[in-house]
């Protein structure tokens, strides 16, 4: 047992762990076609607990059980939009530690009802500003001081999370491209998946451009922008945009920003539905029209990486459901309608 363990070669791996990484990166024909540029977004819908952050909870437990933090047997407690929490749970049970998970009432039912489902123990607090105390993070953090040799993942400071995409999603997408790219385009909740790609595609070519995508109601744009956190407007967008600098993004290389509406977004996963048979969620919309946005400031013949953060599966009641959008003043895009992506 062991001597074989890399899925590549034999398809087998070491259990739930075994099977985190290691996506597709497929390539989005319509969008290439429209823009002259080879649009590619990394398929993490495909790890085994259903998105990208399969990988930095992953990263975080091996991290902590390496040094001593976590011990068999112990808790782990986090603070999460959902997708941690759900890659947690699902690790969490197959390595024996109990999981409690903090999350804002705001957050689909979806990926609520899952949670649950797995078998965490759920608290759903409201959505409060990180600057109060009873914000969701803050909380999270709280409660796992009060718990013996609890570990607080602590996702948006706890620089395992990006160490586990600078070990795994950069290398992947370097590997996969042969080392020819020219820009990756990722918006960033924690900041994990962005830095730890950015940085190491940059070591491998500094002419490799990092593109900071952001949603409406986040601080970022104008952070990357001009240095202020200032925030506009908001977003149905779940798990991206961020009021705060975190450790995770600090010193993240990044060569510009591209901020995008939730109606362009929303096009983009409709887009992708019909047009890649892509069902995706929504930060994924955010994600792919920033690689548009960015495919059209670089010219034809680019070629361009972006993240498929997770699936359309967790937003069912959200984002494909017309009467939910239409209570946000927001219309379902149309199959018949004009170009989805103009
Ligand atoms: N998309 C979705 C759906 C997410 O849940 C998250 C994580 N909160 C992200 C994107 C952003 O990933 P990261 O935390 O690595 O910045």
């Amino acid at each position: 047992m062991g001597a074989h363990s890399d899925g590549m070669s034999t398809g087998i791996t070491e259990g739930f762990s075994g099977a985190v990484g290691r996506t597709p990166l497929i390539r989005l024909h319509a969008l290439s076609a429209l823009t002259g540029c080879e649009i590619l977004g990394k398929a993490e819908f495909m790890n085994p607990g259903g998105s990208v952050k399969d990988r930095a909870a992953l990263g975080i437990l091996q991290e902590a059980e390496a040094s001593g933090q976590l011990l068999p047997g112990g808790t782990v407690v986090e603070g999460t939009a959902g997708n941690t929490g759900i890659g947690l749970t699902h690790l969490c049970n197959a390595r024996g530690y109990r999981c409690l998970i903090v999350i804002p009432e705001t957050q689909s039912a979806e990926k609520i009802g899952l949670l649950r489902s797995l078998g965490a123990e759920v608290r759903t607090v409201p959505a409060v500003p990180y600057s109060d105390p009873a914000n969701y993070v803050r909380l999270s953090g709280r409660i796992a001081e009060e718990i013996p040799g609890a570990l607080w993942a602590n996702q948006f400071d706890n620089l395992a999370n990006r160490r586990a995409h600078y070990g795994s999603t950069g290398p992947e997408i370097w590997q996969q491209t042969g080392g020819r790219l020219d820009a990756w385009v990722a918006a960033t909740g924690t900041g994990g998946t962005y830095a730890g790609v950015a940085l190491y595609l940059k070591e491998q070519d500094p002419s490799i451009r990092c593109i900071l995508a952001d949603p409406c109601g986040s601080a970022l744009y104008s952070w990357a922008t001009d240095g202020t956190l200032k925030s506009e407007g908001n977003s149905i967008t779940e798990g991206i945009g961020n009021s705060r600098v975190t450790a995770n993004l600090e010193g993240a290389p990044i060569d510009d920003a591209v901020r995008i509406d939730d109606p362009m977004a929303l096009r983009t996963i409709y887009g992708l539905l019909w047009q890649e048979g892509l069902f995706m969620g929504g930060s994924v919309g955010i994600n792919v029209a920033a690689a548009v946005e960015t495919a059209r400031r670089l010219g034809p013949g680019h070629r361009i990486v972006t993240v498929l953060c997770d699936s359309g599966d967790r937003y069912r009641s959200r984002l494909y459901d017309p009467d939910w959008l239409a209570g946000r003043g927001l219309e379902q895009p149309q199959r018949s309608g004009a170009a989805l992506i103009p």
